[in-house]
């Protein structure tokens, strides 16, 4: 691997946009799959195409509620009387062909009669009796749903590569398949670094904080579907890190750290990690999250993130997350959403570094606005938690104005993405 030189002054910050090549680049998935039952497939990443056995739907059905008819008997240009012979239910098929002149009661899903070629609806038609009266200017093919058109018996229906939601479940439950085989799930191994660490419940030294990287690492990974291995808290010693370092490595795909990768700070950590493996380190041109680490130790992919907490977040949501989905061999990674909106708020900011600052979203003009979600200190995890996106402004943006049309990033979509690109 070839990274920049660790000694990057402040001019030649590695850009956001090379950082994710550069880390992008080198990655191949994890080789390994397991057979599972279909609802344990959420999240996971199929590791084989799913071929439709079947067409679906199976039968032309019907989209309406209505009558089905055959379009030949229908006249252009005035009201047509048919004669209803029977019916036809959802799972329950109109037995005989139509003749000229009948038509058949249909519910929507019903299969099609034979010599039916259209449905005209319920809302439209006149009945009298065993008679029913349609207006002119009905089309064959109407109302329609073809066997097939949903999927079609020998096609790929969800590609290798493809995370699986629920209209993933559905899909391949509507093709009666009970079983994927899905790629195994990426082992992350994490662990936050600094003297001044304490856990939950662990009393509170002069000058100590308690770990909170560990937990959005946590709680990031495990929407992700990782398996977790969570390493606790590593002080800053080199005897202790060079452990932690080693047992990641050895039992995990990814390893991830914060702390400990800022220019001057804890330099050991800085020397140990490559003399372990063959790590860069980076200055980035964003804020915040200044400083990061990426290499390898072993076969595991190390990535070194800033300690300050929205700092390790931001870095995580920019630089980690494609690459763990990557890893876990998602294909083709989905382009992250990106909207323009108008700013609610103003300030300036240097030339040539991207700025994440944290948003929350106005639903209440027509046009959608956006306001800073608080105080932007990178180490207010409140500005995260009451965020809904980031605010994305770019190298070259030296100020916003009210008003002025700004990028963001939502941190939710109604669904998530599974993988598809659109
Ligand atoms: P560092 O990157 O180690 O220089 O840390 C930068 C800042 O982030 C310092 O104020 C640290 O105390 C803080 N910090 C580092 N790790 C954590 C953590 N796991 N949880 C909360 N704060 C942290
Ligand atoms: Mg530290």
């Amino acid at each position: 691997m070839s990274h920049p030189s660790p000694s990057n002054t402040a001019q030649d910050a590695l850009k956001a946009a090379d950082a994710r090549r550069l880390i992008l680049d080198g990655l191949s998935p994890v080789t390994g799959s397991e057979r599972v039952e279909l609802h344990a497939a959420l999240e996971r990443v199929l590791a084989q195409d799913v071929i439709a056995p079947l067409d679906v739907p199976m039968h032309d059905n019907s989209a309406m509620d209505g009558y089905a008819v055959r379009a030949e008997d229908l006249s252009a240009g005035s009201e047509t009387m048919l004669t209803v012979v029977g019916s036809a239910l959802a799972g329950h098929p109109f037995a005989a062909c139509l003749g000229a002149g009948e038509a058949v009661r249909i519910m929507t899903g019903a299969v099609i009669p034979d010599g039916a070629d259209a449905v005209v609806m319920q809302e439209i038609v006149r009945r009298e009796d065993d008679r029913i009266f349609i207006p002119a200017g009905q089309q064959k093919g109407r109302n329609l749903r073809r066997a097939g058109e949903d999927l079609a018996a020998g096609s790929v229906a969800l590609a290798a590569g493809r995370r699986c939601g629920p209209a993933e479940l559905g899909l391949i439950a509507s093709l009666g398949i009970g079983e994927v085989v899905v790629r195994r799930r990426l082992r992350v191994a994490f662990f936050s670094t600094g003297d001044e660490l304490a856990s939950i419940g662990q009393p509170l030294a002069p000058g100590a904080i308690y770990d909170s990287n560990r937990h959005t690492l946590s709680g990031a990974l495990a929407r992700l579907g990782c398996e977790l291995l969570d390493l606790g808290i590593v002080p800053d010693r080199p005897a202790a890190l060079e452990a932690a370092f080693a047992k990641a490595a050895g039992t995990a795909d990814v390893v991830i750290t914060s702390g400990g990768v800022s220019v001057g700070d804890a330099d050991f950590i800085r020397e140990l990690m490559a003399r372990m493996g063959e790590v860069s380190f980076w200055k980035l041109a964003i804020k915040p999250g200044r400083p990061m680490a990426f290499g390898r130790i072993g076969d595991a992919v190390l990535f070194g993130l800033p300690g300050n907490p929205v700092a390790t977040m931001v870095s995580f949501y920019q630089f980690v997350q494609d690459a763990l989905l990557s890893l876990m061999g998602v294909t083709p990674l989905p382009p992250a959403a990106r909207f323009a909106v108008r700013a609610d708020f103003a300030l300036r900011k240097p030339a040539g570094r991207v700025e994440y600052l944290r948003g929350r979203l106005l639903r209440d003009g027509t046009e959608p606005g956006v306001t800073l979600a608080g105080a932007q200190g990178s180490g207010m995890l409140r500005s995260m938690s009451e965020a809904d996106c980031f605010i994305v402004l770019p190298e070259d943006c030296t100020s916003v104005q009210a008003g002025d049309t700004v990028f963001i990033q939502p941190f939710h979509g109604l669904v998530w993405r599974t993988g598809k690109r659109t």
